[in-house]
């Protein structure tokens, strides 16, 4: 019977690709031809940031920046680069909400964790959080939209609400990077130390630009006692 009403379902509204709206049996929700659009991240890589390294022969090895600054984080990944198609639709799921798309997204996410992190296992997946005025304005957080479609498909919890920020920063779109480490700099906390304590955590969040915001997440919770933070992203700064 359920059979039945789905064919009916789908011959009265054919299921559509998200980001372009042709038909789509895809039940992930992005169509063949936007997917092969994305600028997927693959190696060569940082083995620490991620950034991607254009020699095509080259093998992973650590960027510049991250041989000579600090790092928080273990290691961070994202899907890919934030540009084009990619760019136009995760700045409409931020920005629109457009709801339709956090499935595809979440789910695309989800499927290139597994290449990223098959070494990794995580107690807890940690969204980077919102100002509550900048969460109100908005009306919901994107980076908590995508990791509880994460935390659903790998049955790993979700910390949601521990990692707090406890200061406004202004938007960090157009800053430089000093800028942009500054701007950050002490605006996390995290409520309860001894749930993250020496647990191994994944952090997420929609884009990798400078990596100043989720480095001060990973600086913080590795303060209260986490024993390592990943992070794995939507896109990176292209
Ligand atoms: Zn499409
Ligand atoms: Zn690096």
């Amino acid at each position: 019977m359920g059979f039945v009403i789905n064919a009916v379902i789908d011959f009265m509204y054919p299921p559509r690709c998200s980001l372009c709206g042709h038909y789509c049996a895809d039940e992930e929700g992005i169509c063949p031809d936007c997917l092969s659009q994305i600028h997927y991240i693959g190696r060569p890589l940082c083995i620490r940031c991620g950034t991607p390294f254009s020699h095509e022969f080259a093998t992973d090895h650590f960027c510049g920046e991250c041989l000579t600054g600090k790092r928080y984080f273990s290691k961070a990944r994202a899907v890919g680069l934030y540009n084009g198609l990619f760019r136009k639709t995760l700045h409409r799921f931020k920005y629109q909400w457009r709801h339709c798309l956090a499935t595809p997204l979440g789910t695309l996410m989800a499927k290139r964790m597994e290449s990223f992190f098959s070494d990794g296992t995580y107690q807890y997946m940690v969204p980077v959080p919102l100002h509550p005025r900048r969460l109100r304005k908005r009306g919901f957080n994107q980076a908590l939209v995508l990791a509880r479609i994460l935390s659903r498909t790998y049955h790993i919890p979700l910390d949601r609400n521990n990692l707090v920020r406890t200061r406004w920063t202004q938007s960090q779109v157009g800053l430089s990077e000093r800028e942009r480490k500054d701007n950050v700099r002490g605006a996390f906390a995290v409520l309860q130390s001894a749930r993250i304590a020496r647990r191994t955590i994944l952090l997420l969040d929609d884009i990798y630009t400078s990596g100043s915001t989720v480095d001060e997440c990973s600086k913080v919770l590795i303060n209260a006692g986490a024993r390592k933070v990943d992070v794995l992203t939507l896109a990176r700064a292209a």
